[in-house]
């Protein structure tokens, strides 16, 4: 903003409007929004991780990794919100190299590539879609789980779950997550 005289001696207050707008302009564009979901099948005889979290299960869920379907969304969202790729571009399935692999490392790659972009998480919201456990008695230690691995507080993450009614997907864990981010 800029006070000069006008011809009439009267004052005139003239905005810069090229730097208010601009200021605007980067208000809008420092925030990105990014989206991942996935899925794995049950499999007998393998621990089930969900957010990072062993749940007492009889069974696990099979693919890449330790098949955490809800840490590899979050991985998924928090790359495509900064457009750096997906999961697999950086940790390919065939590779044999990640059989197993804890997904706390896929996180931690996509974290860095989103501070590498200069941004920051404001929130992470997420649905896990499986008939069975039951989450809600283990929501809050994978809420607790998922925000530690991503440095943010509790009420910065989101977990709800849902059962797949007239889905046909009994068989399956399947995550959706949303992550908002803002610049540093
Ligand atoms: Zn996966």
């Amino acid at each position: 903003m800029a006070v000069s005289t006008r011809f009439d001696g009267l004052p005139e207050v003239r905005f810069d409007l090229l730097s208010d707008q601009c200021h605007q302009c980067e208000s809008v564009v420092s925030m990105r929004i990014g989206y991942g979901w996935d899925s794995h099948e049950f499999q007998p005889g393998v621990p089930l991780k969900i957010g990072g979290v062993e749940l007492p299960f009889g069974k696990g869920l099979a693919g890449h990794s330790d098949g955490d379907v809800l840490l590899h969304a979050i991985t998924d969202a928090l790359l495509g919100a900064v457009a750096a790729g997906d999961i697999g571009s950086y940790f390919p399935p065939s590779d044999p190299k990640w059989k197993g692999a804890d997904s706390a490392i896929f996180l931690a790659e996509a974290l860095k590539q989103v501070q590498r972009a200069g941004y920051r998480i404001a929130n992470v919201d997420s649905t896990l879609i499986l008939s069975e456990p039951k989450i809600g008695p283990h929501a809050k230690k994978i809420q607790q789980r998922v925000a530690e691995l991503l440095g943010i507080n509790l009420g910065q993450v989101g977990i709800k779950a849902k059962t797949p009614e007239g889905m046909g997907t009994e068989n399956a864990v399947i995550a959706h997550v949303a992550v908002l981010l803002e610049k540093l």
